[in-house]
């Protein structure tokens, strides 16, 4: 602990210091992420084309490839302060317990009611569906954490929030649920027989508990089907990395208030919406050839898109009504198995954080889940947060590259995204805790058969 006296535990940003513009990476890239396309036609989809899905503002901010920084309205930013600036923590005991010479932080987004960094991009959704006068949004949610950040920004903004929640998490996080049906949120699980698309998906599996790819579908016809609705998604676009961008920039203000330099930046990786958020200004010195960082996305081995996917164009869900995004994928037919970090369950990833992979601004590992439990659970009891299964892939790594400096004696300052508290998550931590949890990985014969089946585009 040789420089806790200079060096605070808990790195804070005063108000003023926190961002006024979100920064979007994409206008440094020389590679720009490949354009949405038409699911029917294959041409690049126009902003006529999206705005009968998405809020206006919000389309132009998703095909913006050129302007640098997007000033954050004065409105997102009231609501920001209620939660930001978010704390930058140096892991002292952590640490010290490895006994590495590595110096350890992580940007800790748990500090809010809905537990993760999602309520960064819902605010600024919602914001901006307000500004056009919209009744409403609707939306998918899994795990649970983006419907739950929705609602809390729609009841703060006074919109109607309709959630299709996939059944079995409906079921099996009551507690989720209840949270959204405060925050006035209607909360539907799907499949459901309000739509077109959920009764056709029950009549052909009856019984199915379902899936996120298939909940899309559900809200995205019923935001077409009603006057004064949009839909709203929480992750992988072009627009959630931009208002998570916020991650980043707050990460490097702090970290240039003390003088410091990361070497390794660190982030677990479903969508690509946190670590996008938390590498953008990184990358953007990489980019422009400034500095150097080594960037790592950690990702499941049970949904490995970046280490084993293809880098394709896909459809964004399973009922094949979204447009085909150019990304790496395991396929839109590709079902994950049942994971507990039901926030990395996704077949594709972010078409940004897909090219700049592609172009090697970074790597990725995948990580098996009694792995990543062992290290969330190191963690809870050395560090005193109770981590989120998806956040605790990122802490695996960053415990990792620690013990390898404590081999090679290297002090290297290591960053990680820490992006959400494990509290609804407790039925994982059962499992893991009575020996029950297990490791299943795909075979190479599983994903050339999802594969096969993607979209044939030239
Ligand atoms: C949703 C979620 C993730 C993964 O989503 P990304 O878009 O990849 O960031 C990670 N951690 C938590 C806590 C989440 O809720």
């Amino acid at each position: 602990m040789s420089d806790i006296h200079t060096i605070p535990y808990k790195i804070y940003l005063e108000e003023h210091e926190m961002p006024k513009a979100w920064y979007n990476v994409r206008a440094d890239m020389k590679n720009k992420p490949a354009p949405l396309l038409h699911p029917g036609t294959h041409q690049p989809m126009t902003a006529a084309d999206l705005e009968p899905v998405f809020c206006k503002e919000l389309v132009q901010q998703e095909l913006d490839d050129v302007t640098p920084y997007i000033d954050i309205p004065q409105e997102i930013r009231d609501f920001y302060k209620m939660y930001r600036p978010s704390p930058l923590v140096r892991a002292y005991c952590l640490e010290e317990k490895l006994q590495t010479p590595a110096k350890i932080y992580y940007k800790f987004e748990g500090n809010n009611t809905s537990g993760s960094h999602k309520l960064n991009s819902a605010i600024a959704q919602a914001y901006y569906a307000k500004k056009q006068g919209l009744k409403g949004v609707t939306t998918e949610t899994g795990a649970g954490q983006w419907g739950t950040a929705l609602s809390m920004a729609c009841a703060y903004l006074g919109l109607d929030c309709q959630v299709y929640m996939v059944k079995c998490s409906y079921e099996q996080k009551p507690f989720r649920r209840e949270v959204m049906r405060t925050y006035g949120a209607q909360v539907t699980p799907s499949p459901s027989n309000t739509t077109e698309v959920g009764r056709k998906i029950l009549a052909e599996h009856p019984g199915t508990s379902g899936s996120l790819g298939c909940a899309i579908s559900e809200a995205v016809e019923a935001a077409a089907n009603q006057e004064g609705y949009r839909y709203v998604l929480g992750s992988v676009l072009n627009q959630v990395l931009l208002h998570q961008s916020i991650i980043g920039l707050e990460t490097k203000a702090a970290l240039d208030k003390y003088n410091i330099t990361p070497d390794v930046i660190i982030g677990c990786a479903g969508g690509g919406s946190n670590l996008g958020g938390l590498i953008s200004p990184f990358v953007g010195e990489i980019l422009r050839g400034e500095k150097q960082y080594r960037i790592i996305a950690v990702e499941p081995a049970s949904c490995p898109s970046l280490t084993r996917g293809k880098y394709a164009y896909d459809f964004c869900d399973t009922g094949m009504v979204t447009p085909l995004a150019k990304m790496y994928t395991l396929g839109s037919n590709f079902i994950p198995s049942a994971s507990h970090a039901g926030g990395l369950r996704y077949h594709g990833m972010s078409s940004t954080v897909s090219q700049l992979y592609h172009d090697g601004f970074l790597e990725a590992v995948s990580v098996e889940q009694t792995k990543v439990f062992e290290a969330a659970t190191y963690f809870a009891k050395v560090e005193g947060i109770l981590p989120a299964p998806e956040s605790s892939h990122a802490i695996r790594v960053a415990m990792d590259e620690a013990i390898q400096c404590r081999e090679t004696g290297e002090e290297k300052t290591i960053v990680f995204g820490l992006t959400g508290t494990g509290y609804f998550d407790m039925v994982a931590y059962q499992r893991f805790n009575d020996g029950e949890m297990t490791d299943r990985i795909p075979t190479d014969e599983e994903l050339a058969a999802s594969l096969a089946q993607l979209p044939k585009v030239d």
